[in-house]
């Protein structure tokens, strides 16, 4: 296995021999990760040199710096990214996210790891990804309204219905998505709804779409624990991070007969290993802003919650939480990936050697955008499916692509990642072949 690539400052890989002195133990770099995880996928699929480098590189980068009024009448300016990494298979698809800790490395990794989980579950989109550096919770709403009719006008020359379709992601929701269908559909004069996914119902929005990387992760735990031989029923989850992910997946483990052991928000979260009341606990969060609000377990750190006995752990968060530091320490069975990058590949290789089975990133939390696909099917057609169509078709294209990594882990004797990447980075390097380089 190779050691991650060095990037100069300008974000490009620089060549081997001008390595920086101070490289930390671990690069936890996101696009850095992304980077290292390409190459042992290239290696092993003895990708062509040139057609490696193609991958590499986002296709596309835009920076935006765009002032926005705040309700006390000063102005802000505030940066905002988008990314296009591949658009070899179709029009690139990814989500936006508001983060104070957003930055175009990270951007970079989420739109490549866009392009690997729309391969891998093979539907014709490419990968992309878009960020806004604030603090959403500390924006009124007429304030991220500004913002995000502003950002949607700055990126307007990359997105359309045909060729990059944005959605949520970590800090925005269908609303934000309405505002950034409206703005588009104010500036070319006539509603477009498929200029964006994950939008309210009410505006062309997919039934479904809301739940789904919940709920497919839960299909998902479904696969991954009759493999390994655990009953659905009783068994013990522990999900970091309550949000959009998180607390549906939680939901719905629960209504099934899992026993969800913990959870948290970034503020920390309740442990109690008979199982918690998971609907009296989003009530809770509901009503209170917070989980912790609620007495139905013991309170716990979202660091300690990684390192709790349970069957299964889903990290529904952020990045890097599973490293070097942590790793020896986790006791789950199973890790589902809820969130994007929440393993390093260091620690992925310990726990391929311990024996934990792993469902990464780009196959677990696919559910989202295989239903943000049908979302924007759905507005192209103008024809809209119940909620019971879209979780059935949900569910048969992300079970396929699970048997197929799961096939391809076993054949090539390699963990369910590096199989689930040598058929999404193999299917990104075919289309890209055959359409050849133009001119
Ligand atoms: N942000 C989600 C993800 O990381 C959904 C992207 C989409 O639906 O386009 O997969």
């Amino acid at each position: 296995m190779n050691t991650a690539p060095v990037l100069s400052e300008s974000g490009r890989p620089v060549q081997p021999g001008s390595t920086p002195r101070d490289t930390p133990r671990e690069n936890v770099n996101p696009y850095h990760i992304a980077l290292e995880q390409l190459e042992t996928a290239a290696q092993y699929l003895e990708l062509d040199p040139g057609l490696h480098e193609v991958l590499k590189y986002p296709e596309r980068e835009l920076i935006v710096h765009f002032p926005v009024k705040m309700d006390d009448g000063q102005t802000r300016v505030f940066t905002g990214y988008r990314v296009q990494h591949n658009v070899a298979r179709g029009p690139a698809k990814g989500g936006i996210r508001y983060s104070p800790h957003t930055d175009l490395d990270e951007v970079r990794a989420l739109a490549m790891w866009m392009t690997w989980k729309c391969a891998i579950v093979n539907i014709p989109f490419g990968g992309a990804k878009g960020g806004v550096v604030c603090d959403p919770r500390t924006l009124s709403h007429s304030e991220l309204e500004r913002l995000t009719r502003r950002y949607t006008s700055e990126i307007s020359i990359l997105i359309g219905p045909n060729t990059d379709i944005p959605a949520p992601d970590m800090g925005t929701d269908a609303a934000t998505m309405a505002w950034i269908m409206d703005t588009y559909s104010m500036n070319v004069g006539h509603t477009v709804p498929a200029v964006v996914t994950g939008k309210p119902v009410a505006v062309g929005g997919s039934e479904g779409r809301s739940d789904a990387t919940g709920r497919g992760i839960v299909f998902i735990a479904q696969e991954a624990l009759r493999d390994n031989g655990i009953s659905m029923r009783g068994a013990r989850f522990a999900i970091q991070g309550f949000g959009n992910v998180g607390s549906v997946a939680a939901r719905i483990l629960h209504e099934i007969g899992a026993r969800v052991i913990a959870v948290c928000d970034a503020e920390g979260g309740l442990y109690n290993p008979n199982g918690l009341d998971i609907p009296a606990l989003r009530d809770c969060a509901r009503r209170e802003g917070s989980i912790l609000a609620h007495g139905g377990g013991d309170p716990i750190t979202p660091r300690q919650l990684l390192e709790l006995d349970t069957d299964v752990l889903i990290p529904a968060a952020v990045e890097n939480q599973i490293t070097l530091e942590n790793v020896h320490r986790i006791r789950a069975r199973i890790i589902i990936e809820g969130a994007n990058g929440p393993t390093t590949p260091a620690a992925d290789r310990i726990l391929q050697e311990r024996g934990v089975f792993l469902v990464p990133d780009v196959l677990a939390n696919a559910g989202g955008v295989v239903v943000s696909y049908f979302e924007w099917v759905q507005d192209l057609q103008f024809f809209f499916w119940h909620e019971e169509e879209v979780n059935q078709k949900m569910e048969k294209i992300l079970i396929r692509a699970y048997r197929d990594v799961r096939e391809m882990a076993r054949k090539e004797k390699v963990d369910m990642r590096l199989a689930a990447y040598l058929i999404g980075v193999k299917r990104v390097a075919d289309a890209t072949t055959l359409r050849g380089f133009y001119p």
